[in-house]
């Protein structure tokens, strides 16, 4: 089945603010609440699919990338886990998620009725990196690998933050359900309200005696060293992200993600428009006129042109093909070479006299036809309109 966008699922303008996505989802999701709809199916994909298109687009990078690249992520199969929610999201990850949308209305439904999944999971912050890529790079892709300074897991207590791994008490507070609960009148009836214990800040336990290492939080400075694979065909801007790879959660939470910003280096030669890339070719007045063959550089290798008697310059040639990559993979793009006619700067008397002489000579006179005049044409060429 196709997936729906995003921001048609939740029925949203695609400019549309964090509060407005925020709010569109609430509503969608008490809508189709299982605990609303028990037993229906629909109800149970809509509510799925709405916490989908939420968790895309309530994550400022997840957004941009979608908005980028709609549901075509790149590099499907090394970044994020084969693209958005994986395929589809099950309840405990919207439950474990979003719970928290709901500001306590519908905490206890979220909750799971106070057991093991109202106590809140650690999540690690996402860390972002800079990768600059040379257009040979990103015409063939390429494996980056960059030492991070993250918090990793602390090694002494196995990230538990607990001495010796057994240092632990049931919170008090919450017994152990890492929410404290009341009830309230709401819209839509009686309802719990539940929110995170103050005590243990949701976890449910209390560490007794805290690992030196880590001072109880599970996590330390370190590092860490990345392999990153960047597809074919990435431009400058675009943005790619590697599940779990950023900073490591306390106590044994869910790390975050690593989040790299791709960097396009400047070449010496070429000028990229998107999958084409632009060369501007000098040739000498005696090769315009007689014609010769040449070399010039693509991103692999040289390769001969022959260049035509009677080039004027502006010509453009195209070399299909010898562009980059498209990242979704339909194809590549062009090398256009611009042909530009190189005219002596100074001259020697010899020379002088003999273009003294070319001057008065008929053939020397201009007198463009129409195929000659192209520019504009030429321009539209060049942008493949
Ligand atoms: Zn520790
Ligand atoms: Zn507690």
């Amino acid at each position: 089945m196709a997936k729906r966008d995003y921001y048609e699922v939740l029925g949203v303008d695609r400019n549309a603010g964090a509060d407005e996505i925020k709010k569109a989802y609430r509503k969608m999701a008490v809508k189709y609440h299982p605990d609303k709809n028990p037993g229906d199916k629909t109800a149970e994909d809509k509510f799925k699919e709405a916490a989908e298109a939420y968790e895309v687009l309530s994550n400022q990078d997840k957004r941009a990338q979608y908005d980028r690249f709609g549901h075509n992520m790149p590099g499907a199969g090394g970044f994020g886990g084969g693209g958005y929610g994986g395929g589809g999201m099950n309840m405990e990850d919207i439950f474990g998620q979003f719970g928290d949308i709901f500001g306590g209305a519908f905490g206890d439904a979220f909750g799971g009725g106070g057991g093991q999944r109202g106590r809140r999971v650690n999540k690690g912050s996402n860390l972002r990196v800079k990768v600059k890529l040379t257009l040979e790079e990103i015409a063939n892709g390429v494996e980056k690998k960059i030492k991070l300074n993250k918090y990793v897991g602390c090694t002494t207590c196995k990230g538990t933050g607990a001495e010796g791994g057994s240092g632990f008490s049931t919170c008090g507070t919450c017994k152990g359900n890492g929410q404290v609960s009341r009830v309230q009148n709401t819209i839509l009836g009686r309802m719990q309200t539940t929110t995170v214990c103050p005590e243990c800040s949701g976890e449910g336990k209390i560490i007794t005696n805290k690992c030196n290492t880590c001072f109880g939080n599970g996590i330390v400075e370190g590092e860490e060293v990345v392999a990153i694979n960047i597809p074919a065909g990435v431009s400058d801007g675009m943005q790619l992200s590697m599940r779990g790879k950023g900073n490591a959660a306390a106590r044994g939470g869910i790390p975050g993600d690593l989040i790299i910003a791709i960097e396009e280096i400047e070449h010496e030669h070429f000028k990229r428009m998107a999958n084409d890339i632009y060369y501007e070719l000098f040739i000498s007045f005696p090769d315009a006129v007689t014609g010769t063959q040449l070399e010039v550089p693509t991103l692999d290798g040289k390769v001969r042109i022959k260049i035509d008697a009677g080039t004027q310059p502006g010509k453009l040639l195209r070399l299909r093909s010898k562009g980059l990559p498209s990242i979704e993979g339909h194809g590549k793009g062009d090398m256009l070479i611009s042909i530009n006619v190189w005219t002596p700067q100074s001259l020697s008397k010899e020379e002088k006299e003999i273009m003294e002489k070319l001057s008065v000579s008929k053939n020397f006179i201009p007198s463009p036809t129409k195929k000659d005049r192209g520019f504009f044409e030429k321009i539209r060429d060049m942008f493949g309109a």
